[in-house]
C-alpha cells in the first residue's frame, strides 16, 4: 500500500479546500467516508493518494420525510437508512436495494454518499496486474474487451470502457427520480441522479459531474404516488454479499389493476444506473396481461450491445423487469 497521511479537517469547508487543491480524478488527495471501498482500493494499490481527507463527523446524517419527499444526509449509513420507518413505509424500494447490498457489517459502516461514489467492480480495474484500463490509467486501453467480460455492461458502453456501475442504491434512486445535493466552494446545487453520472465515452476515468473538491451532501427523493408500490429485484451469483448480475428497480402508480405510470431502472447492465423511458411509456395502461408486459420489457433491449460473455444479460434484464413489475403491482 502506498503511504498516505489522514487529515481530519475541523469543518466541511476545510475538507473541501483540501480536496479542491487536487485534480479531478486519481488525485493526490481523496475523500474517505466509511472506508469500505476506499480501503480495498488502497490495499490493492488501485488508488495511491498522498492524503486522505476524512469526512467523519462533517456531513449530515439525518433522514427526514415531509410533504415534498425524503431527504437523506450523505453520512447516514446504509443500515440506518434501510431500517428507517419512513423509508421502509413510503420508499421501500430504497430499503430493498440497500438490504440486497453487501453484508450487515458493510452496511453498518458504509455511507450513502460513499455508496453512490463507489468504483466499478470490473476485475481488470481492481487488479493493477492488468496494465490496460482506461478508467485507472487513461489512454492505456481496456483489458475487458475481448476477454472474460460476463460482469460487464451492455448499455451505455463505449470503445474505451464497458464497466458496469456497481451501486444497487443508485438504481433504486434513479427509478425514484432522486437528486443529489452537491457541496463545494460555491453555493450548494442539486443535480438529478440521471445527470450525475457520466457515460464513459472517451473519458471513462471521469465518472460523475463533481468538480474538484465537490462532494455529495445529501440525497433527495421527491414524493410521488409511485413510491409506495415498488420492488427491487436483484439477480446475483449467490444469495448475499454479491453484486448484481442484473437488477430491476420498479415503481408503479396503479389505477386499479392497470398501471397508470411506471418508473423502471436497471442495474448490473449499464455503465451508469439505467432508466428505460421506452419501457415505462409502453407499460402505461397495461394490466396483468403477460404478453403486453413482455412486449414492454423487450424495449429495454433496443440499445443493448453484448460483449460476448455477457450477452445473456440482454434476455435476463427483460425477464427481471417483468418479474419486478408483477411483484410491485401485486403490492397492497
Ligand atoms: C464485500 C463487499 C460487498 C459489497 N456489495 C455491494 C453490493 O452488493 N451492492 C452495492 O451497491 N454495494 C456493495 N458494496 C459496496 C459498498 O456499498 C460501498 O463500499 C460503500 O457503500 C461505500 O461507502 P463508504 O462510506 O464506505 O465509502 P468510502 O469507501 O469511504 O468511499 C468510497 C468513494 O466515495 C468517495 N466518497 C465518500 N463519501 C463521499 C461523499 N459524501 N461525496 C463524494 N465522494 C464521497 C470516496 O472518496 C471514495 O472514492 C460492497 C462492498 C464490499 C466491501
Ligand atoms: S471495462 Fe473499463 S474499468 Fe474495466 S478494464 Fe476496461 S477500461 Fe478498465
Amino acid at each position: 500500500m502506498h503511504p498516505f497521511t489522514l487529515e481530519r479537517p475541523r469543518d466541511l469547508n476545510a475538507a473541501i479546500a483540501w480536496r479542491a487543491q487536487a485534480g479531478r480524478t486519481d488525485a493526490p488527495v481523496e475523500y474517505i467516508a466509511g472506508g469500505t471501498d476506499m480501503l480495498q482500493l488502497l490495499q490493492e494499490d488501485v488508488r495511491r493518494p498522498e492524503r486522505l481527507v476524512s469526512l467523519a463527523g462533517l456531513l449530515d446524517a439525518r433522514i427526514a420525510t415531509g410533504p415534498d419527499g425524503l431527504r437523506i444526509g450523505a453520512a447516514a449509513t446504509m443500515a440506518q437508512v434501510a431500517a428507517h420507518p419512513d423509508v421502509t413505509g413510503q420508499y421501500a424500494l430504497i430499503a430493498e436495494a440497500l438490504l440486497a447490498s453487501a453484508s450487515p457489517q458493510v452496511r453498518n459502516q458504509a455511507t450513502m454518499g460513499g455508496n453512490l461514489m463507489q468504483r466499478t467492480r470490473c476485475p481488470y480495474f481492481r487488479d493493477v496486474g492488468y496494465a490496460a484500463c482506461n478508467k485507472r490509467a487513461p489512454g492505456s486501453g481496456c483489458a475487458a474487451m475481448g476477454a472474460e467480460n460476463r460482469w460487464h455492461a451492455v448499455l451505455g458502453t463505449s470503445d474505451s470502457c464497458i464497466a458496469a456501475n456497481a451501486s444497487d442504491l443508485a438504481v433504486a434512486l434513479a427509478a425514484l427520480d432522486a437528486s443529489v445535493e452537491i457541496h463545494g466552494a460555491a453555493a450548494p446545487r442539486s443535480v438529478r441522479l440521471a445527470e450525475f453520472y457520466r457515460l464513459p465515452a472517451a473519458s471513462p476515468h471521469l465518472e460523475t459531474v463533481l468538480q474538484p473538491g465537490e462532494l455529495i451532501g445529501a440525497i433527495t427523493v421527491p414524493a410521488h404516488p409511485a413510491t409506495r408500490r415498488s420492488h427491487y429485484l436483484k439477480v446475483r451469483d449467490r444469495a448475499s454479499f454479491e453484486f448484481a448480475v442484473v437488477s430491476a428497480a420498479v415503481a408503479l402508480d396503479m389505477d386499479g389493476e392497470r398501471i397508470r405510470e411506471a418508473r423502471v431502472a436497471l442495474g448490473g447492465v449499464g455503465t451508469m444506473p439505467w432508466r428505460v423511458p421506452m419501457v415505462e411509456a409502453a407499460l402505461a395502461g397495461v394490466g396483468k396481461d403477460p404478453s403486453r408486459l413482455r412486449a414492454a420489457a423487450a424495449l429495454a433491449a433496443r440499445d443493448a450491445h453484448g460483449q460476448g460473455h455477457n450477452d445473456f444479460k440482454i434476455e435476463m434484464m427483460q425477464r427481471a423487469i417483468v418479474r419486478a413489475v408483477e411483484i410491485a403491482a401485486a403490492r397492497p
